[in-house]
């Protein structure tokens, strides 16, 4: 019996186990370090309006910026980002656990602290018994990851996708120039890029 996470033998306590105690350590490490007012997701929030300190929701900006908002940030902290993924966790736990379907209050910030704190909650049972630990291990993972690279971490900018007009999805960061579509040939300048729809985010 392996852990399915990091893939090391279980220790005996462990037998039956989907993941090993460091691992499921590790993972609440992770969901710990989005949530609460200093945690990455409140930091993702201030970096969308940089020189600001209102962070509103102000989705269209100055035409004459460079860019009207930063979109690696923009597309974990919106709904549909890092405060979606973890309920959509939630949820899938409470089902297969049999609870009722929980509620979200608040504004996001609120909502994502609320998901980590009942997630964490729930962590020894889904590293028990839940059969896609691993995929949630990893996903914690990369969220943070994420974070922290839109945030001004270590790891550079990161890659995300746009749709060109062809549909085609074109692979930039934050400080791409420009891209050429090789599917459709159309050529793109910085700001006409940055125009483009955000690609859907690959189906988990
Ligand atoms: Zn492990
Ligand atoms: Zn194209």
């Amino acid at each position: 019996m392996t852990c399915t996470v990091c893939h090391r033998d279980l220790y005996a306590d462990e037998l039956g186990h989907q993941a090993c105690r460091p691992c499921t350590d590790r993972v609440d490490l992770n969901l710990r370090a989005l949530a609460g007012a200093d945690g990455l997701y409140a930091r993702l929030s201030d970096s969308l309006h940089p020189g600001s300190s209102s962070g509103g929701p102000a989705v269209s900006g100055s035409r004459t910026a460079p860019l009207p908002l930063r979109l690696a940030p923009l597309s974990l902290a919106a709904r549909g980002g890092i405060v979606t993924i973890l309920q959509t966790w939630l949820v899938d736990w409470h089902d297969l656990l049999g609870y009722r379907h929980p509620r979200w209050d608040g504004d996001l910030q609120q909502q994502c602290d609320q998901a980590v704190k009942r997630l964490r909650v729930l962590l020894p049972w889904a590293a028990e018994r839940h059969g896609a630990f691993d995929e949630f291990a990893g996903e914690v993972s990369s969220l943070r990851r994420q974070a922290e690279s839109a945030t001004g971490g270590e790891r550079g900018p990161r890659w995300f996708g746009v749709t060109c007009t062809c549909s085609a999805t074109l692979k930039i960061t934050i400080e791409s120039p420009g891209k050429h579509c090789d599917a459709c040939g159309a050529q793109y300048d910085r700001q006409a890029l940055f125009d483009l729809h955000l690609a859907e985010r690959r189906a988990a």
